[in-house]
């Protein structure tokens, strides 16, 4: 079974979020289960990409009304450590950038649409111009997501119109709309299909896709169900199509996020939780003010509402003056106000708060390995892969009950439970969980229990590529 994966974010290459997690970690799991996926992205002119060699599999151009698109397609040569083949489409001009979705000092770019059409559209032609047959294409979020409708109705492209499409929404508060002034970054189709693209009088690849792909799937059930009431104006487009659509839990990647060999942690798991706790706690706050005997709370992520991170700097001020013990670090960038709240709070009180405005890979494994809990205050939570990272380090997480955050952590009653959970993001209810995570954390017995529950348990992809598999086995002819 050959799938293609296409998406605009994969790690290591490229990440920005969870997005890069699943794409880069989703098809190893799916090679090892007798599929044959291969990655498709953008060759973006990061890092990663520098040094790397690529064979030309495919170079071609296309034509706009003003405007001549080359693009070029090339394989990864060394590509055995990833799990998968991997194809970059390099589009100069377009997707040479220093960024993802925006540049060095946080801008936006402005062509989105631009972009992404330019990327789909070379994709496509490589499908259809070259052997690689793939017998499922798989689209990731709305950079992807219209691929569904042109492997559908573009006369072009009727050659390829038999293979099967899946959209899966990581994120379906960024829709990447744009007005029908810009049909033109389309190759021709008919226009009485042209209901296929809109969503409220604009092109919306987001709602193209859902109505286009022969099956759609979200990352984690709950998120799946609450975009049936809450889906930013796509609330009744979800209702209509949910019997295509399936809501199947992110898993993480073992062989990356394994505290026993991980080489970004100084100290790795050998068989006592309390010493790799304490070790990689003692390390982390090594060289700062912050007291190493309280309990560590700590927050990572993008500084956006989605995640709550506006409500960081009241929480921990409350907290501290409500008395309780805890000492904080917070890693993020984003909203501009938080940054500087968060910052304003670390230099008030050095002792408590260590905050780090950055996009780090390797602080945030050594916090996850050096906190004793986790804080989640999300508004939206997808599937939210924070929470597994957290429990596979030993650090319990304090989440509001939703989306993907709701199916994987159960709160702890003594006995059985990998966390805790706030059901209304209201300031006392928060105050009220980290009361008792304070109180867990001073019995050992229940700290080590929870723990260890978590531990314990199997978020990584084994299970969830299986859903995957049946899909795909129900879709092909
Ligand atoms: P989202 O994709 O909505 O941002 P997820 O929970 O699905 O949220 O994935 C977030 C991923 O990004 C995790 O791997 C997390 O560790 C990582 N991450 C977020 N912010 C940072 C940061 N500042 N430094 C390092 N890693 C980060």
């Amino acid at each position: 079974m050959k799938i293609h994966y296409v998406a605009t974010e994969c790690f290591p290459m490229a990440k920005v979020g969870g997005l890069a997690d699943v794409v880069g970690s989703l098809p190893k799991y799916l090679n090892r289960q007798n599929c044959e996926v291969s990655v498709f992205i953008p060759r973006y002119q990061m890092p990663w990409f520098e040094g790397k060699l690529f064979q030309e599999v495919y170079a071609s151009w296309y034509e706009m009304p003003h405007e001549h698109v080359g693009y070029r397609v090339g394989k990864l040569l060394d590509h055995e450590h990833l799990g998968y083949d991997l194809y970059v489409i390099d589009i100069p001009g377009k997707l040479d950038r220093t960024g993802v979705y925006s540049d060095k000092d946080g801008k936006y770019f402005y062509d989105e649409a631009e972009r992404y059409t330019a990327f789909q559209r070379a994709y496509l032609y490589y499908l259809m111009f070259t052997q690689d047959k793939a017998d499922v294409v798989h689209c990731h979020d709305h950079h992807t997501g219209l691929i569904p409708f042109m492997m559908r109705f573009c006369y072009d492209m009727q050659s390829i119109s038999h293979i099967p499409t899946v959209f899966t929404i990581h994120n379906e508060r960024y829709q990447g709309v744009f007005g029908w002034e810009k049909r033109y970054l389309l190759p021709a189709f008919d226009s009485v299909v042209g209901g296929f693209l809109e969503w409220a009088g604009v092109i919306n690849p987001l709602a193209s896709a859902v109505k286009c792909a022969w099956a759609v799937t979200t990352v984690s059930p709950s998120y799946m169900e609450e975009l049936r009431y809450n889906s930013y104006g796509l609330e009744w487009l979800f209702n209509n199509e949910y019997h295509k659509c399936t809501g199947i839990l992110n898993g993480i990647d073992h062989d990356v996020w394994n505290p026993s060999t991980d080489p970004m942690l100084e100290h790795r798991l050998d068989t006592d939780i309390s010493d790799f706790k304490n070790q990689n706690k003692a390390f982390l706050l090594r060289g700062t003010q912050v007291d190493p005997f309280k309990p560590v709370i700590s927050f990572i992520g993008r500084f956006a509402g989605e995640k709550g991170a506006d409500l960081l700097p009241s929480i921990i001020e409350k907290a501290i003056f409500a008395g309780l013990d805890f000492t904080f670090v917070v890693l993020g960038t984003g909203d501009k106000a938080v940054e500087q709240g968060v910052s304003d709070l670390a230099a008030r009180m050095p002792h408590r708060i260590l905050a780090k405005i950055a996009y780090d890979e390797k602080v945030s494994h050594q916090i996850y390995a050096g906190s004793d809990f986790l804080i989640m205050p999300s508004r939206v939570e997808p599937c939210g892969l924070n929470q597994m990272y957290a429990l596979r380090y030993g650090t319990i997480p304090i989440v509001h009950n939703l989306g993907g955050l709701k199916d994987s952590i159960q709160t702890y009653d003594g006995e059985f439970g990998n966390g805790l959970k706030f059901y209304k993001l209201q300031m006392e209810d928060i105050l009220g969980i980290l009361k008792l995570a304070q109180d867990l954390y001073y019995h050992p017995e229940h700290l080590h229990k929870v723990r260890t529950n978590g531990m314990l348990q199997d978020f990584s992809w084994d299970a969830s590529s299986a859903r995957y598999i049946q899909l795909y086995q129900r879709l092909i002819p």
